[in-house]
């Protein structure tokens, strides 16, 4: 066993004579930049620390060898991925790939692939995919995680959506990118239900159970749903329901005209979107209406009048407004 803590990075002349090397005790991390080497494995190290102490309740030995950590800035989304094999209970072959903005590596994609090691040397055989990743979602930034979560609840009731029953154990990526992201967002989403019930720790528990027996008696017993079907039906209610909340909330008037291009295709574009997420709209027509719509100072078509539990809050023009000013107010 050999640990090796170099303080400055070091220039690597084989290979790539522009990349930087920069070691930890646990990591090594290769990048052109030979500050954010450092950075990325100093921070590396920081949530080897905090997702061992936050998930497993204590810290975690050394590793033999080191994993390697390849960097590549550039800007776009993040993205890393983490590969490692087991063996008779070990982990080898550790090998980690991280590309990103500098903020979104240190804010989301360092803590999600960390994690996965953590989880590797923790559990020492892989885990179910949606477990995996969904609890690796869980450290993200709150920006990613919210893509997730509208993802989940996009797919709901669609072909797109895993069965609960197949989501559960499946050990391979679905082949194709669409239903990758799928996975994920379900994965966390399932995840997150369950961590913020009852914390990290019991989540580990929670797995270990389900290996040693199955999934529908660790439900049971670590969150007291009968089933799987149980936890996934109140993970979605938990889901819908602040939107539903909203809905009920709001009451829209629409004021359009015969001769209005605009308010035809709001009607076939935004109207059934709007009533998608429970949204009424009250259709009416200006001239039919002049009363009113002169009382609430309609000078264009279409005119969007919103009312918050019978108070009037808003007039807009574009539709689109509506749904953003609906998610503000939220
Ligand atoms: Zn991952």
């Amino acid at each position: 066993m050999r640990y090796l803590l170099l303080l400055l990075p070091l220039l690597l002349f084989e290979g790539d004579a522009s990349t930087f090397e920069y070691r930890t005790p646990n990591f090594v991390v290769f990048c052109r930049d030979s500050y954010f080497a450092v950075e990325v494995g100093e921070a590396a190290e920081h949530y080897r620390a905090k997702h061992a102490k936050e998930w497993l309740g204590k810290a975690i030995p050394n590793w033999y060898s080191p994993c390697p950590i390849r960097v590549n800035v550039i800007n776009e989304a993040g993205a890393g991925a983490t590969t490692f094999s087991f063996e008779q209970g070990e982990v080898f072959g550790w090998d980690m790939q991280i590309q990103g903005t500098p903020q979104g590596l240190m804010d989301s994609v360092i803590p999600h692939e960390v994690l996965h090691t953590v989880f590797a040397s923790h559990f020492r055989r892989p885990l179910p995919r949606w477990a995996d990743e969904g609890a690796a979602t869980y450290e993200e930034d709150e920006s990613e995680k919210q893509h997730h979560r509208q993802l989940a609840h996009q797919v709901a009731g669609t072909e797109q959506q895993i069965p609960i029953r197949r989501l559960l154990v499946m050990k391979e990526y679905p082949d194709n990118m669409g239903g990758i992201a799928v996975l994920y967002a379900q994965g966390f989403y399932l995840a997150e239900f369950l961590i913020d019930r009852k914390g990290r720790q019991e989540f580990v528990k929670f797995l270990e159970t389900a290996h040693r027996t199955d999934w529908d008696r660790a439900f049971e017993k670590h969150y007291g749903f009968k089933n799987q079907e149980i936890a996934y039906t109140a993970a979605w209610r938990e889901h819908s329901q602040p939107e539903q909340q909203v809905a009920s909330r709001y009451e829209i008037k629409m004021f359009t005209g015969p001769n209005c291009r605009r308010c035809e295709e709001d009607r076939q574009k935004v109207l059934p979107l709007l009533k998608a997420k429970g949204l009424i709209v009250e259709i009416l027509d200006y001239d039919r209406n002049l009363d009113l719509a002169r009382k609430e100072n309609v000078i264009g078509l279409p005119t969007y009048i919103i009312y918050e539990n019978g108070k009037r809050i808003a007039k807009l023009r574009e539709s689109h407004s509506i749904s953003s000013l609906l998610k503000r107010r939220h």
